[in-house]
């Protein structure tokens, strides 16, 4: 197993990094324990400190960050510059709010028998397992807290982006972080499964597939300890009669090709309600057409390709299965380059329930488009997904388009937006998609000793 960019655009390797040996491991293992004996004793003042400064280096270069994203999985550089942004946000969000969020809390209890309250302690080093399609947002969505909070992290990132993960580490210590308390580590499998059984690790948060996250969760749970988990979804983006159709599909193009569509939360299913059904298929359509595949530095650029040419022939070979059980496909747009990862848009119409793509998630420029008979039946083909990541809603009355949200199982629905991630929204779904959340105060509790501590009234008076 090999840590390896591959530059998707062009097929360049770029570099490769051996793999860690067992003493680096338990060498790591040690000084993020070490670290963490310090760390946990700082002041929010001066861990935020840090994180800010972490920040202010990422605002300061964006665009050496960003450039990392582009040549190691091919994000275009708008987008990569908006990952730069977001990830600082993160860490900058934890500045401001880690202290408040963590403050002890008085519980109503009867003085006359005593005082109870929680105060909120770190653990110790938390395991983050991370995927490559938001190589520096999905790091900054642990790395953030956990730190703010007191302990501290591991990385294991995905094999296809070890520069982005050492360009993190670098970010971190020179932002003046403590040696230890934030390591990438390019490890196997064996090595995760030695990490996990380490009494010094607290906690994973994976961010993957749902495979991934099977793994991990039994690891974590036979080594009795906790996980979260950030897996895949299949997003439904429902229209409704009254929507302002022309800005659902421009919405809903932009939910599902923004990273040449491999995002967990992007709009993967629309479902347009029979009545107007035709008019958005049409206007989608003419959208998607509009996107232009190119190298994803070029500023005209709004299509990337795939990360890899794996993630491109995987696509392809789910369209073609999909195909072959009776789904009707429809190429979009002028013909994408042949040089490079890239995937054609793709409409898929008449997925029936009995067809497995219906359950599936694409992870590319695919779409699935759905037409259905009225609201409660856009809704009943909403929840009939294994998956309950993010979702949308598209209509005029605002209000009745929170009620419908309400009936979407899943983690985060949207009212007139496709899904999307802001450092002050919570993060995370249900169903397969995981369990946990990650961001805001939700995200910095996952990993904390949530203790009790009671004084017993003077029992003399
Ligand atoms: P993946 O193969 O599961 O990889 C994710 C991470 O898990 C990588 O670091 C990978 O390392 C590691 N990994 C995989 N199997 C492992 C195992 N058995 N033990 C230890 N580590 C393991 O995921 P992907 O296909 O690259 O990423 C796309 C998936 O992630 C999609 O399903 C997407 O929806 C989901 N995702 C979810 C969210 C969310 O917040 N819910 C966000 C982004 C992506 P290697 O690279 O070394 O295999």
């Amino acid at each position: 197993m090999a840590y390896t960019s591959i530059n998707p655009y062009n097929g360049e390797e770029l570099k490769s990094f051996p793999v860690a040996s067992d003493t680096e491991i338990e060498q790591i293992l040690t000084n993020a324990h070490e670290a963490f004996l310090t760390w946990k004793d700082q002041s929010f003042a001066e861990r935020g400190a840090i994180l800010q400064r972490a920040a202010d280096l990422l605002r300061a270069d964006p665009k050496k960050y960003a450039n990392l994203l582009t040549l190691e999985m091919g994000k275009i550089t708008r987008e990569a510059l908006a990952e730069v942004e977001i990830s600082a946000a993160i860490l900058e969000y934890y500045v401001k709010h880690a202290e408040a969020l963590l403050a002890d809390e008085t519980l109503p209890f009867d003085p006359e028998r005593g005082q109870a309250k929680i105060v909120h302690q770190p653990l110790g080093i938390i395991l983050a397992i991370e995927p490559w399609n938001f190589p520096y947002y999905q790091v900054a969505r642990i790395v953030a807290p956990q730190l703010a909070a007191g302990n501290t992290v591991i990385l294991k990132h995905a094999s296809n982006v070890p520069q982005c993960a050492l360009a993190f580490e670098t970010l971190m210590s020179d932002a003046g972080l403590l040696p230890g308390a934030f390591t990438n580590i390019f490890a196997t499998r064996e090595h995760i499964e030695t990490i996990l059984n380490d009494s010094r690790v607290h906690g994973v948060a994976l961010t993957g597939s749902e495979g991934a996250g099977a793994s991990i969760a039994a690891q974590a749970g036979k080594a009795l300890k906790k996980s979260t988990l950030e897996l895949g979804g299949s997003d439904a983006l429902v229209v409704l009669a009254d929507a302002v159709l022309k800005d659902a599909a421009k919405h809903a193009v932009a939910g599902r090709h923004s990273n040449a569509g491999q995002v967990c939360v992007a709009s993967k299913r629309m479902i347009v309600v029979d009545e107007v059904y035709d008019e958005f298929l049409a206007l989608y359509t003419e959208g998607v057409a509009q996107l232009k595949a190119g190298n994803p530095f070029d500023e005209e650029t709004t299509l990337a390709p795939l990360s890899s040419q794996g993630a491109a022939d995987e696509v392809r070979d789910k369209i073609k299965k999909a195909v072959e059980h009776g789904a009707v496909t429809t190429e979009v747009g002028p013909s994408v380059p042949t040089q490079g990862a890239f995937v054609q848009p793709t409409i898929l119409t008449h997925v029936t329930p009995d067809n497995p793509a219906y359950y599936w998630e694409f992870f590319g420029p695919v779409s699935m488009i759905f037409r259905a008979k009225d609201e409660q039946d856009a809704i009943d083909i909403a929840n009939d997904s294994p998956f309950g990541l993010g979702g949308s809603v598209f209509t005029q009355d605002k209000e009745h388009g929170a009620e419908v949200a309400k009936k979407i199982s899943s983690g985060m629905v949207f009212v007139n937006q496709p899904t999307f991630s802001d450092a002050n929204l919570p993060f995370g779904g249900v169903k397969r998609s995981g369990y946990g959340r990650e961001l805001v105060g939700l995200g910095i509790k996952e990993f904390i000793n949530h203790k009790l501590i009671y004084v017993a009234a003077d029992t003399a008076k």
